[in-house]
């Protein structure tokens, strides 16, 4: 019997006629359907079309029209996977700060399945953490969430940002750092004319993300696409 990887509870095989019929394996679930129901994936038709914030209509948002009007030149499509709800941040939590890396496969089917739904993408970057973070955690969250959804990226980017966790920071403060991100120097024409995908964990003023988007635009990238498992 399988116990979900969230609350540890068994889950009972919901397996229908028609399944057994197949004959196929099924995969095992790792998640009950309870806890399943506690993320809030985000509905195409309530959210802002440009950064999928999650909202009552399909108009752009206040945070999209203020990037607008910062980078008249880029067009941002963010793509996201669920909105950052309580569960939302109690997973992160978990995931990101306790470490316990094996609930990223409550999210891997789904977050493979999103980014294969962009079929023009040549290359996937993870957005990178500082040396700081990394010392204090020992991994990049980005990067095993793509490793445990078997998605392929290149680390092409670094961050040398010196400052405080993000986390701590408030909005202004966060909307204030200044461009964490440069190409390594020896993949400095790995982007030129690609079509380049950014994942990221949480979007959450889009400041980072978008210092990620000038890097790459700023290394010769044709097309570049944003997405985040939150939002
Ligand atoms: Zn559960
Ligand atoms: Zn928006």
């Amino acid at each position: 019997m399988n116990k979900c990887i969230w609350c540890n509870k068994e889950i009972i095989a919901n397996c229908s006629v028609s399944q057994l019929l197949t004959f196929k394996k099924l995969d095992p679930q790792i998640i009950c359907e309870d806890c399943e129901l506690k993320f809030d994936p985000i509905e195409m038709t309530k959210c802002c079309p440009n950064c999928h914030r999650k909202q009552m209509d399909q108009l752009i948002c206040q945070d999209c029209l203020k990037w607008q009007k910062k980078y008249p030149s880029y067009f941002l499509k963010h793509d996201a996977l669920y909105s950052y709800n309580e569960f939302g941040k109690k997973w992160m939590e978990r995931f990101k700060f306790t470490g316990d890396v094996r609930v990223a496969k409550m999210v891997a089917e789904r977050l493979s399945k999103a980014i294969k739904r962009h079929k023009e993408v040549d290359i996937i970057i993870p957005i990178p953490i500082s040396n700081k973070s990394f010392e204090n955690r020992g991994f990049n969250q980005t990067e095993i969430l793509l490793n445990i959804a078997e998605v392929p990226f290149v680390t092409i980017l670094e961050n040398r940002s010196t400052e405080k966790n993000q986390v701590t920071k408030n909005r202004r403060e966060r909307l204030n750092i200044v461009q964490p991100f440069f190409i390594k120097s020896e993949l400095k024409d790995s982007v030129r004319g690609k079509n380049v995908m950014i994942i990221d964990d949480v979007y959450t003023t889009g400041r980072t993300i978008l210092y990620a988007v000038e890097c790459v635009l700023s290394g010769g990238a044709r097309k570049v696409e944003t997405l985040s498992l939150f939002r």
